[in-house]
């Protein structure tokens, strides 16, 4: 078969037999692909760092039947994401977003949005700053992988009852008068978040299901408001705790495996305190 040349970005790479790496890939017209590169553990190997995870460059490979392993014959490097490696919180950051892409079955035709997704979040997170700033990226992430998968959860309406939690918001329609897209929570208390029935329950019907998450209005607000443009408000440690277990819980539902990259992750408290280099 021809050799095709992608665009594309290294999401892992490991040493496969005596000499080789396996090594998977994403690219905008393929999807996410897994091949052999031969010969590339060899210390004169050329091009051996452009495999490096969340490398970006210009690969060379040769397809086979769908779902075998490519053969892969080369990658040039593009502009690597430097400050990835020179960051160790960025770093992992990183890998967990890669491996999230590296778990989804990526199909030909609907593989361009991931790939532009995980290329804009390379680019921000090397652009990250004080290291407090990852948590708002990965929240931004799996949302939006979430939407592209089509299991966005519902953050509006209580699934249970189905009544309005928020009032106001990028959603509002003509009712919202005064409130000029800034959400409110229509109900006080603690709502839950329940995956298996996709989003959010009022403080009514969160107690009757045990497993659910605890959600607090705050939180629905800020995520309301944050997705909306918003950025005004900063969500308190406690907030942002809630979403990222909610939202993340919610994507290794659906995906049916949980990142290994996950447990590597800092906690908060531990990004607050990190230095702000
Ligand atoms: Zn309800």
């Amino acid at each position: 078969m021809n050799l095709v040349s992608s665009d594309c970005i290294i999401l892992r790479a490991q040493d496969y037999a005596e000499r080789d790496k396996l090594v998977s890939f994403l690219t905008p017209g393929a999807g996410r692909l897994k091949g052999i590169v031969k010969g590339s553990r060899k210390l004169t190997s050329r091009g051996v760092g452009s495999f490096e995870p969340f490398s970006r460059g210009l690969i060379h490979y040769i397809p086979r039947s769908p779902g075998a392993l490519v053969t892969i014959r080369k990658c040039d490097p593009r502009p690597p994401y430097l400050y990835l490696r020179q960051d160790y919180n960025c770093f992992l950051y990183a890998g967990y977003m890669a491996e999230l892409v590296d778990l989804c079955a990526i199909e030909n035709e609907e593989a361009a949005p991931y790939f532009n997704l995980l290329a804009d979040t390379l680019d921000a997170l090397c652009e990250a700053g004080p290291a407090r700033r990852l948590p708002l990226l990965r929240l931004r992430f799996e949302l939006r992988q979430l939407d592209l998968l089509g299991y966005a959860p519902d953050w509006r309406n209580c699934r249970q009852c189905g009544s309005a939690l928020l009032r106001g918001g990028i959603d509002a329609g003509e009712e919202s008068g005064g409130h000029h897209g800034i959400a409110a929570a229509v109900f006080d208390g603690a709502h839950g978040f329940d995956v298996n029935l996709g989003g959010v329950l009022c403080p009514n019907c969160a107690p009757a299901r045990r497993r659910s998450l605890p959600i607090a209005p705050e939180a629905l607000v800020f995520l309301e408001n944050w997705r909306g443009g918003g950025n005004a408000v900063r969500p308190t440690r406690s907030i942002l705790q809630q979403l990222e277990d909610a939202v993340t819980e919610h994507l290794i539902h659906h995906m049916e495996r949980k990142p290994r990259s996950l447990a590597l992750l800092p906690t908060l408290e531990e990004l607050e305190e990190a230095p702000s280099s």
